[in-house]
This record gives structure tokens, sequence and C-alpha cells, in this order.
């Protein structure tokens, strides 16, 4: 068979862990025997990070921003006890950070659902995809606990000369009390990473804040939404037959449950962080999160939602035999090959990835399944519990008869 052909390079951002053992299987059995892959490679593994002073994240983000798509294999985030373990130099910063913040970028969670496993909330039949806007808000907020009785004022003084003043609360006895912000800029960004996402994957696109109760603060997310959305984007959503909808919070909430799925949830970030554990949670297993970050640009760096595994890692090196659930973390590719293909008009490339999906989804619907799953599918489903390469081999099988 003639190996389906690249023309721009992918950038390839290679992990730790566990997760570097399955993106090496990944590669050499269900995408080398059939792509002539074109990566760029940068190797993020905590030792390279070491290595390069971490100068090798920021490298692979400028990549990202040259050639617009990104594969990421989970990296370890350190720690303390990291920083022994690894003897590293510095505790170096947490590389999903490093490239969300370069590439100014608003990351999209998905759950990958089969028939076999049912949605705790049973009316779901597809992907709810959450969408966070990572900045700001109480993550940057400035606290204090108030000791006794006295006056909080909140006060800004404008480079033009723009004061104003006003007593937050006349404490008469101890409390508590938080300053919080965002930026103009980072949710107009926000706002297209979003938009950008509901076109491109034909999905309609809900938006929701706490406006009526925080009449300036939310409000404004919600009037940049608007107004980019009535300038930018209305004629292609209609085109397209998608809708963008504003709701309140509280009745986001209640339409999710009732819902059937199948749309993006834009969420300001302290609602996303809660929310996105809550729905994945729901559809089942955090090994069949996919994760994508989009830029406000259009640029895309696909991963898997969990991180590197550690305790299966540590059981690997044992040389015990681990049933680490691969499924995301090819997904992440199978994402980047077709956004790749898309981009640069490769219909076999696109073809591809459609086809390793699905054979994917006929394994597990045959019951070949990691460990994680077989627990959760419905009762009377007949499951056959297998290990990692024994599962990717599984799907390489499916894999080639489609492809021949
Ligand atoms: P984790 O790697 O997501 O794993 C937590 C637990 O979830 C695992 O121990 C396992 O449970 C289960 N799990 C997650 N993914 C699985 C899969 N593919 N197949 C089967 N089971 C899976 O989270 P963590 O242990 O908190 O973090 C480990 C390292 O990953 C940390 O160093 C952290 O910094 C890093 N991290 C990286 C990213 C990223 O790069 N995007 C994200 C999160 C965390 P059982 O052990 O019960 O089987
Ligand atoms: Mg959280």
């Amino acid at each position: 068979m003639q190996k389906i052909k690249m023309t721009t390079p992918l950038v390839e951002m290679d992990g730790d862990e566990m997760t570097r053992i399955i993106w090496k299987m990944i590669k050499d059995e269900l995408l080398l025997p059939f792509v002539d892959l074109n990566t760029e490679y940068y190797d993020l593994g905590l030792p390279e990070r070491e290595k390069t002073k971490d100068k090798v994240t920021f490298d692979s983000a400028y990549a990202t921003q040259k050639y617009g798509v990104a594969v990421k294999c989970a990296t370890i985030t350190p720690n303390k006890q990291r920083v022994e373990e690894y003897n590293l130099s510095e505790m170096w910063k947490s590389p999903n950070g490093t490239i969300r913040a370069i590439l100014d970028g608003t990351v999209f969670r998905a759950p990958i659902i089969i028939d076999s496993i049912k949605p705790v909330v049973r009316n779901w039949k597809k992907p709810i995809t959450i969408a966070r806007h990572a900045y700001g808000d109480i993550y940057k907020s400035t606290e204090y606990r108030v000791p006794s009785a006295g006056v909080a004022t909140l006060s800004f003084e404008g480079k033009d000369g723009t004061k104003f003043s006003q007593t937050i609360y006349d404490f008469e006895c101890a409390g508590v009390l938080q300053g919080q912000y965002n930026k103009d800029s980072s949710i107009i960004s926000f706002a297209h990473s979003c938009f950008k996402y509901a076109i491109d994957t034909k999905q309609d696109l809900w938006f929701s804040t706490k406006d009526t109760i925080s009449k300036q603060y939310d409000q404004t997310f919600k009037l940049i939404f608007e107004d980019i959305y009535n300038n930018e984007y209305k004629a292609k959503f209609e085109e397209l037959g998608i809708t963008y909808f504003y709701t309140l919070i509280d009745d986001a909430v209640a339409r999710v449950i009732r819902s059937e799925g199948g749309y993006i949830w834009a969420c300001k970030n302290y609602d996303g962080d809660v929310m996105s554990d809550m729905v994945s949670t729901a559809f089942g297993s955090l090994a069949m999160m996919t994760s994508v970050l989009v830029s406000p640009d259009g640029k895309y760096e696909y991963e898997a939602a969990h991180g590197t595994v550690t305790r299966h890692y540590y059981r690997y090196l044992k040389g015990e035999n681990t049933s680490t659930n691969p499924m995301a973390t090819i997904y992440a590719w199978s994402g980047a090959l077709r956004k790749r293909g898309e981009l640069d008009g490769l219909c076999d490339l696109v073809a591809f990835a459609d086809k390793l999906e699905e054979a994917c989804i006929d394994t597990l619907n045959d019951g070949i399944m990691t460990k994680d799953l077989t627990g959760l599918v419905d009762d009377g489903v007949k499951v056959t519990a297998v290990n990692t390469l024994e599962f990717i081999k599984a799907i390489r099988e499916r894999l080639e008869k489609k492809l021949a």
C-alpha cells in the first residue's frame, strides 16, 4: 500500500511517563505503517525540558504558531516531589500553561462516546463540549482576610486621569474581601476561539454568565460576545444552520441536563473549571476526554485531557502489564491529522483520520476494551479486557481492513 503523503509538517510534542510509552505504540502501530508522517518533533519530556531550560516548550509553541497544527502528549507539571525525582534545577512551569499563554487559546474538551457506555444523564446522546475561559477572575484575584471592623473600598486610577472609588462594604465585624479582574483583550480572544470552533465543528454555541447580578463584570462578557457575533460570525452561522445562544448560567445548567447534547458550552473560568469535571464524570471516563486548544487566529493544538497516568507507569517500569486507555491520545492524533488534511486539502489524510476513529469505535463496540472501561459498560454487553498493546493491535486489525 502507498503511504499517505503530508505536505506541511505537523508539530509533534512528545511527553512523559505512561503516555510517552503509549505515544510510541500509537505511532508504530497505527500511524507509521499508513502515513508518511511529516512532523516537526519537540521533546517536551521533563528531562529535555530540564536540559534546554524549558526552551523546547517555547519553541514548540512558536512552531505551532508557524504551522498552525500541533499534537501533544501529556506532560508532567513539576511540583516539589518531581523536582527531587528528576533532579530539576527549577520548578518548570506547566507546558500547557506556557503554550496556552503564547497561543492565547481556549481549551475545548469533549468526550468520546460509545453505545455500550451510557452517560449518567440518560438523555445525553451527543457529546457536550466545554469551552473554558482560562484567564483571570478568581484565578488571578487579590484576597484579604478582614480582621475587624473597617471600610473596604474599590478604587481605580487611570493613566488618562480617570478616577473612581467606591465603598464595597463598611465592615462592622471581621470578614473576607476579594478583588478580581479580567481584560477585554482576553474576553475578545475567548469569543473568537469559541465562534471559530463552533463553525469548525458545525455545532451550536451556548454561552452563559451571571449578568443579571454582575451588571458590569459579567455583562461585559455578554456584550463582547454579542458584538463579535453580530459583526463577524452571524452570517456564517446562519449559512451553516447553527445558532449562538446566550443565557444565564442557572438557566444553562437546567437546559444542559435536559438536553440531548451536541453543542459547545462556553463558560467563564470558574464555571468552566467546575462544569467540565461534572460533564466529563457524567459521560464516563477521563481516559475518553479529548482536548483541543484553539487560538483566536485559528491555530490548533490537540491532546488528551488526562495526565501522564503515573501510577500505571510505575507498574510498567516493574515489568507489569498495564491496561492504560490510549483512546484520547489516539484522538489527539486523528484530530490533528484531520485538521492538517483540511488545511492542506489532503482528502486522503482526512479520510485516514476518520477511518482511524471508526476503527477505535468498532473495537470498543466489539467489546474489546481497557480495564478502565469494562466496569462502565451496560449489563449484558460481552467484554474482553485487554492490555494497551493488545487494544492498539485490535484497532490496527480493523484499520487495515478499512484501508484495504
Ligand atoms: P492522570 O495522569 O490523568 O491520572 C489519574 C488517574 O486517572 C490514573 O491514575 C488512572 O486511574 C486514571 N486515568 C487517567 N488517564 C487514564 C487512561 N488513559 N487510562 C486509564 N486510566 C486513566 O492524573 P494525575 O495522576 O493526577 O497526574 C499525573 C501527571 O500528569 C502529573 O505529573 C500531572 O502534572 C500531569 N498532568 C498533565 C496533564 C497534561 O499534560 N495535559 C494533565 C493533567 C495532569 P487508576 O490509577 O485508578 O487506574
Ligand atoms: Mg477542575
